[in-house]
């Protein structure tokens, strides 16, 4: 029986004596905790209670006043400042906590706008954690719960406080963020797509762990002479780099020579990185998204003609549905899709792309004519995107000079230091003609999807079920979304944030006429108005705010989608 004490909040004291009570009893008696607390620096609430040892830990919320916290108002003046500073008190209060029973979601290299730490406008901080409530044999364990509650927690949340931070390394925090924020946002205006800081270190140490590799052969970047531009950041001051412009640009290279390493990095300048991270200052447009084959997805109703007509079956490829796409199909439905989403910026890297989407070379256009060919190659169709689209390409392609005739840059990786050889390039190109015939001359609109909304139901069994399984998959209701290709996932948080984004879509945003581009307009827009609270609404979990290209990564990729009708 929950003891009924409406929204009276409790002190901390009579916690301490509510969890002495409770030593020994039933392991279901500790839901009697729920509630609200007021210690002398902060509350703590209570919010969601395990019901048994091995359940999710049990959620609760520390709301450390403005007064309290300390911080200078300087450092939560704007909203990226906020998000920054967040940021880093998750992180502190996560090393604070390490090898303890409770959980602070901090992230990685990447700073996310998380709910695990949010910084209000006024400087108040709330902290959200949780904690395995210690139950030996299903039995309360009332004293060491007291010992967690009553005292490591209040001891983490004091290291917290301004006066016991160290400043210069917060200090730090805002202004790296800050920095990187400010680069990406002048992109446009300098008709670039990407800026990658001469002195940055791309290289990771594997493929697992994304910290910076460290040692005497680590080459730091360096631009081409051409391609330097110098930008002027708010903390930084002047900082040079080479500037990608809009249009088509080749990365090209011989094998181990750094190309995918440089695209990697581009990948993940959509997002700010910690201070030593190495790729502080590497920065692509917010709107990039990396596109990949991936054979074996879900397809439904995606417009591929642009890539994929006239198939031997007779299939309509502008209503083109599968549940078990090729590679070349995968890929054609990955571009087109994020072109529906808004993508300004696309990423290819010849590793994980489909050879035979890519390129065809002028021996294959004479072997096979062009009618027993569905696919059109990406080669004839990346100017036509850019010059009616806007949209610019950068790819990594080290196996075929096809795409010397249409890349308006070309840099190449030697040693891990890029050249600009565009010139070479060029000449070649002129000099050994590929006697290649176009495919296409235009890229046809994009056709917009309506999604029904009941087809996105996360409800199994009257209960909301959306849970994350790593960066690779997300449980939404019945189905299991497979994430795995979708690169710029970079944390667990993110799909909690995508499938919460997706409920959203659903109850709000999506309604049977809007196309998805609309609803996600809609979403992104309530989530630069109300932050990542727009999303919590009834989920106790860590989440992070996630992008709108990863959310319709999502949706197109749940079996069981279902498309109302289209809008050119
Ligand atoms: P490519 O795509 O050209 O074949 P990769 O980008 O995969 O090459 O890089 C090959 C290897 O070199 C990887 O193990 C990568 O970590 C390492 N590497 C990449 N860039 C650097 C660098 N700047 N300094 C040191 N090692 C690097
Ligand atoms: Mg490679």
């Amino acid at each position: 029986m929950e003891r009924k004490r409406g929204h009276r909040t409790l002190s901390a004291g009579e916690l301490a004596r509510l969890l002495a009570g409770l030593h020994g009893q039933g392991y279901g008696r500790y839901r009697e905790i729920r509630g609200s607390y007021a210690y002398p620096a902060f509350t703590l609430e209570v919010e969601k209670v395990q019901v048994d040892p091995y359940a999710p830990p049990t959620r609760l919320a520390v709301h450390l006043p403005a007064a309290q916290a300390g911080l200078p108002a300087e450092l939560y003046r704007t909203p990226v400042r906020r998000r920054a500073i967040a940021d880093h008190l998750a992180r502190r209060l996560a090393d604070a906590l390490a090898r303890t029973a409770f959980a602070m979601d901090a992230g990685g290299q990447e700073v996310l706008d998380r709910s695990a730490c949010q910084v209000t406008a006024g400087g108040d901080v709330v902290l959200r954690l949780g904690v395995d409530l210690p139950g030996p044999g299903r039995r309360i364990d009332g004293r060491q719960a007291e010992r967690l509650l009553c005292r490591a927690l209040p001891e983490a949340v004091a290291t917290l406080r301004w006066s016991a931070l160290d400043a210069e390394e917060a200090r730090r925090f805002v202004a790296t963020v800050e920095d990187a924020d400010a680069l990406r946002r002048m992109l446009p205006e300098l008709g670039l797509v990407a800026f990658v800081a001469d002195g940055a270190v791309l290289p990771r140490r594997s493929g697992v762990d994304p910290r910076p590799l460290t040692g005497p052969h680590v080459v730091r970047f360096s631009s081409p002479p051409s391609l330097r531009v110098e930008v002027e950041l708010p903390n930084a001051g002047r900082v040079t780099g080479m500037g990608l412009p809009e249009g088509v640009t080749l990365i090209v290279g011989g094998g181990f020579h750094g190309k995918s390493t440089l695209l990697r990095a581009l990948e993940y300048g959509v997002y700010d990185h910690v201070p030593g991270d190495g790729r502080e200052l590497v920065v692509t447009r917010y709107e990039t998204v990396k596109i990949r084959a991936e054979d074996g997805r879900q397809v439904t109703r995606t417009d591929v003609s642009p890539f994929v007509a006239g198939l031997p079956t007779g299939e309509d490829t502008a209503d083109f549905s599968t549940p078990n796409a090729s590679g070349s199909t995968s890929q054609a439905a990955n571009i087109v899709e994020a072109l529906e989403a808004g993508a300004r910026v696309l990423l290819v890297d010849e590793d994980t792309a489909a050879t035979n989407l890519m390129i065809r070379d002028a021996r294959m256009q004479e072997l096979v004519a062009k009618e027993r060919e569905p696919l059109t190659p990406f080669v004839d169709l990346v100017q036509p995107l850019y010059a009616e689209h806007g949209v610019s390409t950068v790819l990594v392609m080290g196996g075929s000079g096809d795409y010397f005739d249409v890349a308006d840059k070309v840099v190449i990786m030697d040693a891990f230091q890029p050249r600009d050889v565009t010139a070479d390039a060029r000449a070649i190109a002129e000099r050994h003609r590929t006697g290649r015939v176009s495919e296409a001359k235009r890229f046809p609109a994009i056709r917009h999807r309506v999604p029904d909304p009941d087809s996105l139901d996360p409800v199994v069994r009257g209960k909301s079920k959306i849970k994350a399984r790593g960066t690779d998959a997300l449980q939404y209701g019945d189905a299991h979304i497979d994430l795995g290709a979708v690169e710029q996932l970079v944390d667990p948080s993110q799909v909690t944030g995508v499938g919460l984004a997706l409920a959203r879509l659903r109850d709000r945003f999506l309604d049977g006429r809007r196309t998805l581009a609309e609803a996600l307009d809609r979403l992104e827009a309530e989530l630069a108005s109300s932050g990542i609270d727009a999303l919590r609404a009834g989920y106790a979990g860590d989440l992070a705010a996630p992008r709108r290209f990863e959310v319709a990564a999502a949706l197109n990729r749940l079996r069981g989608l279902r498309i109302a009708g289209f809008r050119e």
